[in-house]
């Protein structure tokens, strides 16, 4: 499909934000990395999952998460408590958002780069590397700035997170539920969440 020349500006984001992207994506899952411990028995339930239906357990379908309740007791995950399954199942969640948003900026960095044998992604930009760093440190601050304002509205309780989906729900129009899922993550897994 032939595609209109990015100019240096366009070209330059793309690049700021694949990097920002990337690092975000590997700070979320460290900062994840103790929750993903303690829901290491649903990690070997997921496995199973995957074996059983042929493609990886996506904690956002709840399909999925009604598939994979009865591999939970056969992987000794049947010991977790519903804390561990929660936090393990949340950094689960977490990480994959942020990943899948890595993937998606380096492909767009990806299809927009037309190779040229040799080229610096440098060359490419047409510019130096302080111009690349300031552009990434911009775009680092605008995501800080996007997450910290994410961060004030959860914590003044006016809007709420669904720890499975992570979809936002305004308190007011639905009230946060006791197990923290949304009506769509609990429909159909037998939970009932109201
Ligand atoms: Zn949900």
């Amino acid at each position: 499909m032939p595609t209109q020349p990015l100019d240096q500006g366009a070209r330059l984001a793309l690049a700021a934000r694949a990097e920002v992207a990337v690092n975000l994506s590997e700070a979320v899952k460290e900062r994840n990395a103790a929750s993903a411990e303690r829901g290491a028995p649903l990690a070997a339930a997921m496995l199973r999952f995957k074996e059983l239906h042929g493609h990886d357990f996506d904690p956002r379908s709840r399909r999925d998460s009604a598939m994979l309740l009865p591999l939970l007791d056969a992987t000794g995950a049947g010991r977790m408590t519903w804390e561990d399954l929660e936090a393990g199942l949340a950094a689960e969640a977490e990480v994959l958002e942020y990943q899948e948003l890595a993937i998606r900026a380096v492909k767009a960095l990806v299809d927009a780069w037309q190779p040229v044998p040799g080229q610096t992604l440098l060359q490419w930009i047409g510019c130096e590397p302080e111009e690349l760093r300031a552009a990434v440190d911009l775009e680092r601050a605008i995501w800080e700035e996007t997450l910290a304002a994410l961060s004030r509205k959860l914590a003044s309780g006016t809007f709420w997170r669904c720890w499975s989906c992570r979809a936002m729900f305004a308190t007011t129009q639905r009230p946060k539920p006791a197990s923290g899922r949304c009506h769509r993550c609990s429909a159909g897994t037998g939970r009932t969440d109201s």
